[in-house]
């Protein structure tokens, strides 16, 4: 995977915070941001962030299945 450092601060991302960005953003992004970069552009806290992820997931969205 390319690409898998976050944008803003340089942390690697897990396959959860590039699909949250996807998710978030743009499907179609080539850049990402970590969950906490991501909880700080929308001046939200991370807990949010992990919720949403996990609604996500329960909603069977692709996004957050497929790794690599
Ligand atoms: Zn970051």
């Amino acid at each position: 995977m390319k690409n898998d450092f976050c944008i803003r601060c340089g942390k690697r991302l897990s396959a959860d915070e590039i699909g949250l960005h996807k998710k978030l953003f743009n499907r179609a992004a080539a850049e990402f941001m970590c969950i906490e970069c991501c909880a700080a552009h929308f001046d939200v806290s991370v807990e949010l962030l992990e919720n949403k992820i996990e609604e996500f997931k329960k909603m069977g969205c692709t996004l957050f299945e497929n790794k690599e």
